[in-house]
């Protein structure tokens, strides 16, 4: 999806039209929504999403992870089988959000995704306020939690244009690998584009570089690249290359439950912890 497109569908809005999310004042403080954003595909996102979520909720802070991926994956790497009732029911106003939402664990709780919401695109693309629709549901709840993460598909759509625009911040996994830093220009301006026109409050949070091998100058040159050319946060932990991050989904559990001991799990604990760190400062 193009930086016109995106253009396009802010085109004709007024600007600055305010974030609005009554009944938030009085948490201000704790509540935060981060959109896991990069429109390159299979770079960590939902893999971040997934063990932060757990690894922040194993801190005791009560999370919610949104799943607005139709491929899915985050729902089914908690382990949720049945995702008939999703976030695409909850914005086509089908159920309530109540009813789209699991418990996965004391404070952990996941809205899923299915195949339905590769239509929304389409469906919303002519409706008024087609940019705040998750925005809009998004304002009924999210007081009830800490952090709200979203986990977006590998795309600049209309989907992930509605989770910027429901965000107070982006958080950027990045692949220790050749073309890491392609798109990453194209990434900020949209998020720029939504700063100035929809909604703006939102910020970067910073980039976390994931699938990190030590072992490789690639990845070492790449941090560096990182270093020079992105004007935020980088996260210190970086997540390591580890097969048992692949290997967790498929048992439906998140790394701290499949490999606790496992150098992955280790470091989405320190990256919670860090970002805890970050956000308390
Ligand atoms: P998409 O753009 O399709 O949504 P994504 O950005 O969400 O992809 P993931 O699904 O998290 O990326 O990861 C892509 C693949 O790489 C998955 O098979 C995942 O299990 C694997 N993977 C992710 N992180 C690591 C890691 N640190 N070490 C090894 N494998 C990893
Ligand atoms: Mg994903």
């Amino acid at each position: 999806m193009s930086i016109h497109f995106i253009a396009d569908i802010i085109k004709g809005i007024k600007p600055c039209l305010p974030a609005g999310r009554p009944g938030r004042l009085d948490k201000i403080e704790l509540i935060m929504i981060i959109s896991v954003v990069n429109q390159k595909g299979g770079v960590g996102k939902t893999t971040t999403v997934i063990n932060l979520a757990a690894a922040l909720s194993a801190l005791g802070k009560r999370i919610l992870l949104i799943d607005l991926d139709p491929q899915g994956n985050s729902s089914s790497g908690f382990g949720i089988e049945d995702r008939s009732k999703g976030i695409y029911e909850i914005l086509s106003e089908q159920i309530s959000w109540q009813d789209g939402l699991r418990q996965i664990k004391e404070n952990l709780f996941v809205i899923p995704a299915n195949q339905n919401l590769a239509g929304a695109n389409i469906e919303l693309v002519n409706l008024p306020d087609r940019e705040r629709f998750l925005a809009k549901v998004l304002n009924n709840f999210s007081t009830a939690f800490d952090y709200i993460f979203i986990d977006n598909p590998p795309s600049l759509g209309l989907l992930t244009v509605n989770s910027l625009v429901a965000a107070d911040k982006v958080l950027v996994p990045v692949q220790a690998e050749y073309y890491a830093l392609e798109g990453l220009g194209q990434l900020l301006s949209t998020v720029e584009l939504i700063k100035q026109n929809l909604q703006p409050n939102l910020g970067i949070l910073g980039a976390v570089v994931t699938m990190y091998d030590d072992k490789l100058d690639l990845a070492r040159e790449v941090w560096h690249e990182l270093y020079k050319n992105f004007p935020y946060k980088i996260f210190r932990t970086v997540i390591p290359r580890d097969v048992k991050l692949a290997e967790a989904p498929s048992f439906g559990k998140n790394i701290l439950e499949y490999a606790p001991k496992s150098k992955s799990a280790k470091a989405y604990q320190r990256l919670a912890r860090e970002f805890l760190d970050y956000h308390n400062r």
